[in-house]
């Protein structure tokens, strides 16, 4: 292997994620064992079944590394979280895997309790979801958007009157307690403040650094590991909020996407990941926005 560029910009996250060539949800009765129950409270209901994707049996199973490419993993987890459906969730499994976390992979006992049960795929697509919006509101400066969600909670302390600020009905903590008024900048800076700790919270102790390969010509290679799918999409995200780029809506599906050049309007098709089966599936928005245009315009000319 030669290196090329950088050592950071080659490898830097050596991190391969198994996609299989099938997918199924099915039902796992008693599925939380008492001493597991005080993880999953508040992401799961703690039922006596729950719902569960996985690998079908017998499919084949194949590596991509997700974070080499040009796939956002959380706007593509937040189109799901927009109309959370299951033949949607087995689509992006199917293209992309499962969210879950990387250990215990061939043990299928401990399998369902770390990944990927539907509610979870559920959880983090709405969250996904919530966060990208929050976060493009910010930066088209779109305080309509952001005053529906955010409350201010005024009271009295001893040095006059003080203001907290709930966004989607959370306390933002650890954002100092303001006077009032709270201003513009107050509404968009606690925002983006948000954003930046539910990133965190999601990136948390589920990266290593480490060595991540030797070269040909015995070079070292530094790396970044990271433990799932979802923790990939989170180290994605970060580097679209600390460099500011502007999300865009697709002119067609209206879904957020990461452009890749100033003049795209519509969401990018997706990758095929190689050794799958999908998925010849849709064609891109960009295509169908054509089609539709030149429909409309099919139609006025035999109208006039
Ligand atoms: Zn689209």
């Amino acid at each position: 292997m030669k290196m090329q560029g950088s050592p950071w910009e080659f490898n830097e996250y050596l991190f391969t994620w198994p996609v299989h060539s099938d997918y199924e949800i099915i039902e796992i009765r008693n599925p939380i064992p008492e001493n597991e129950r005080m993880y999953w409270e508040g992401v799961i209901p703690l039922t006596d079944t729950l719902e569960v994707i996985r690998p079908c049996r017998g499919t084949k199973e194949s590596l991509w590394n997700p974070l080499n490419g040009k796939t956002f993993l959380l706007t593509e987890l937040a189109k799901l979280g927009e109309g959370f459906n299951k033949k949607e969730v087995i689509n992006f499994a199917l293209r992309f895997g499962i969210l879950g976390i990387a250990g215990h992979w061939h043990g299928l006992e401990t399998y369902f309790l770390n990944r990927d049960p539907l509610v979870f795929f559920e959880h983090e697509a709405k969250q996904a979801a919530r966060l990208l919006r929050l976060y493009q509101a910010v930066q088209e400066r779109n305080l309509e958007d952001l005053q529906k969600r955010i409350e201010a909670i005024f009271f009295n302390t001893s040095e006059g009157a003080m203001v907290n600020i709930f966004i989607d009905g959370t306390n933002i903590y650890d954002w100092p307690i303001v006077k009032p008024p709270v201003t513009e900048e107050i509404l968009l800076r606690a925002t983006l403040f948000y954003v930046c700790k539910e990133t965190n919270t999601r990136l948390e102790g589920r990266l290593t650094m480490g060595c991540a390969a030797v070269t040909s010509d015995f070079m070292v290679l530094p790396g970044v590991k990271c433990d799932s799918l979802l923790t990939a999409a989170y180290i994605q995200f970060r580097d679209i909020v600390t460099k500011s780029h502007v999300l865009k809506r697709c002119k067609h599906c209206g879904a957020l996407f990461v452009p890749s050049k100033a003049s795209q309007v519509c969401c990018p098709r997706l990758p095929t990941i190689p050794g799958t089966n999908i998925l010849e599936d849709k064609p891109a928005c960009a295509n169908r926005a054509y089609v539709r245009k030149h429909r409309k315009k099919q139609k006025e000319k035999e109208e006039s």
